[in-house]
């Protein structure tokens, strides 16, 4: 699993061919090209923990720094029991530039463990977090590392990470990670951050395509933080969800789908599976219906060379990172979808971690208005920039924020220079 797989389905090959398209359109000169493509710095640590059971298992887990040049590395730790290491490679360099298409100052990370946290209990979450910390502590820190949540993963893991790493170092330290619950220095709007960004990107391409939200409908993929809310947020601007789905499969409801009714549901039952008012759908399905606007909210990989030609939507927002393979991109470009790019649309979340790692080291807190005003903007203007450099360079949207972030990253590495 984890040697390196050279295939279309290899998410770390999927960023490097993104990041040449971007590197050779702004001519980036090849010095840099060596420093950029490649991580900084990786860890691999085993992680020998109690099970409830009495015996020990040893899970394998990672932390890799993509780059420091614009800040402290910045993003996720994923559970999940297929994570690997060129996927959490590849997650750390999206953070890279998706930190530096919205202009916050951070670097990219990623961190994951190799374990099922559904299956797994509340204590054994629990001491899996705590010495998974305690592995990677030296490189953690808010000035050096800041992680924070991703699939799998959620406040209460943020607060035990935050509480092992305070008491290691004698000292109340929230800024150490994002995500974390309210009353533990989280910040206002930072759970809605993800789906909230993922609606004003989309409003953002309606408007631009001359597209009213009341006569659209769109399909969710996804039905965790990122797709549940971002289904809501555009339900709240007048898009009719018609289907949505988890790891399960999804319900396909043409007249519109109650999700209202589904959030109380999955706040019950933790799956979709059991609510009707649809009809039932596969997750490969949900992808290839007829409707305006896609989300794929889930995972990578969802849409790739073998089903992108019979995707029907008009704009695909990606709230995961990574769901389209380079060489669906293509197809996607011929087909004239408006694709709105993972580094762009999902932003919204590192944007708020943005906020509540100033906060917490301000210790003064915002209002949620203040959080959402502050974040609305920032995802506007980055909208518009990435357009625009997509219509100068005459690009896709996917490259053009590459450009936009490569081109911020390597300015500043070529101000810093090569520490010799
Ligand atoms: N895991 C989220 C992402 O992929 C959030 C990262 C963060 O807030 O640092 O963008």
């Amino acid at each position: 699993m984890n040697q390196h797989v050279s295939s279309e389905d290899n998410p770390f090959d999927a960023m490097q061919a993104r990041f040449d398209l971007a590197a050779a359109r702004l001519g980036l000169e090849p010095n840099l090209l060596g420093i950029l493509r490649s991580c900084e710095r990786e860890i691999t640590i085993s992680i020998p923990v109690v099970l409830d059971d009495g015996s020990v298992k040893v899970f394998e887990g990672y932390r890799v720094q993509h780059s420091t040049a614009r800040g402290p590395a910045k993003g996720g730790i994923r559970y999940a029991s297929n994570v690997n290491r060129d996927e959490v490679r590849a997650l750390a360099a999206w953070m890279t530039w998706k930190c530096a298409v919205v202009n916050v100052p951070f670097g990219g990370g990623k961190g994951g463990v190799i374990c099922d946290p559904f299956k797994m209990s509340k204590g054994e979450l629990e001491r899996v977090t705590r010495r998974y910390v305690a592995g990677i502590m030296d490189i953690l820190g808010p000035d050096r590392d800041v992680p924070a949540p991703d699939m799998g993963t959620d406040g209460q893991v943020m607060a035990w990470l935050m509480d092992t790493y305070s008491m290691h170092n004698r000292a109340y330290l929230p800024a150490i990670v994002t995500g974390k619950p309210i009353g533990l220095g989280g910040s206002l709007g930072r759970i809605e951050a993800t789906g909230r960004g993922v609606m004003l990107c989309t409003r953002e391409a309606l408007k631009h395509l001359g597209m009213n939200p009341k006569d659209c409908t769109a399909a969710v993929q996804g039905a965790g933080n990122v797709g549940l809310i971002s289904a809501l947020q555009l339900h709240a601007l007048g898009v009719k969800i018609v289907a949505i789905s988890d790891v399960h499969g999804g319900l396909y409801n043409e007249k519109g789908l109650d999700l209202e009714g589904i959030k109380a549901h999955l706040q019950k039952s933790r799956k979709l599976d059991g609510f009707d008012g649809g009809t039932k759908i596969t997750n490969s399905e949900i992808l290839e219906l007829p409707v305006d606007i896609l989300v794929p909210a889930a995972t990578e990989n969802v849409i790739t060379s073998r089903n992108v030609e019979n995707i029907k939507a008009k704009i695909i927002t990606e709230g995961a990172n990574g769901p389209c393979t380079a060489n669906a991109d293509k197809v996607l470009d011929q087909k004239g979808i408006f694709v709105i790019p993972d580094i762009l649309a999902n932003a919204g979340g590192v944007t708020v971690s943005y906020f509540e790692w100033v906060q917490d080291r301000m210790a003064f807190f915002w209002t949620q208005k203040e959080v959402e005003d502050r974040m609305e903007h920032i995802m506007v203007e980055s909208f518009a920039a990435v357009v625009d450099m997509a219509r100068r360079f005459q690009v896709s949207n996917r490259i053009a924020a590459y450009m936009l972030g490569v081109n911020r990253v390597a300015d500043i590495t070529r101000m810093r220079g090569i520490y010799a």
